[in-house]
């Protein structure tokens, strides 16, 4: 990173911790304790170097509220997201998990969703996007309903579930994602495909 972020670089919560599966809380308190929620959001995404977004529930905390860096200056955070999808059109190809390391699994997704919410004044704000910036809006705002991608494929989970519990790292509710054990687990990419 070519420059220092604010935030602490909290431990990153693991498939199995039940905070990823429990529904993250509207925030009503606004200012510095958010602002710096935010920024150690951004800093345990950015420590990561595929990472594209991230949810409060994946640094262990139930607040509602997620960051986002897909690329082209689509950068951003959102408190209390609501998000739609804008138009018919849906999008297929692969998507994986920061707190799911080690899979991805092809998701259907819509194409084009704008997400809006409100910034660390309480101020609202609004966010649109296609492509990577749609799934990601899509699946962080699943992540603060306790809702994990793998979640939607009900047919699939079973052997995924089966898959996850026999990687190293199970059991351990989070991890430094700095540390070798976390790049290790990211490091063995398993492609479930949903037909099967
Ligand atoms: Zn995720």
């Amino acid at each position: 990173m070519p420059f220092r972020l604010p935030g602490r670089c909290p431990p990153i919560t693991l498939y199995g911790n039940p905070v990823l599966r429990t529904r993250a809380q509207p925030v009503t308190a606004f200012g510095r304790e958010l602002a710096s929620l935010v920024d150690d959001l951004f800093a345990t995404m950015y420590a990561i170097e595929t990472g594209v977004g991230l949810a409060a529930n994946q640094i262990g905390r139930l607040e509602r509220v997620f960051v986002f860096d897909c690329g082209d200056d689509e950068t951003g955070y959102v408190v209390n997201p609501v998000v739609e999808r804008i138009g018919d059109d849906d999008q297929d190809g692969s998507e994986g998990c920061l707190s799911v390391p080690g899979i991805s699994v092809p998701t259907v997704r819509a194409a084009r969703a704008r997400v809006q919410g409100q910034d660390v004044h309480g101020d609202a704000v609004t966010y649109e996007g296609d492509g990577l910036a749609a799934r990601c809006f899509q699946h962080e705002v699943d992540h603060l309903d306790g809702v994990l991608y793998v979640d939607r494929h009900p047919r699939l989970l079973p052997s995924v579930d089966r898959h996850l519990q026999g990687a190293e790292w199970y059991g351990t509710p989070a991890l430094d994602p700095r540390s070798p054990r976390y790049k290790r687990a990211q490091s063995a990419d398993t492609p479930f495909d949903p037909v099967m």
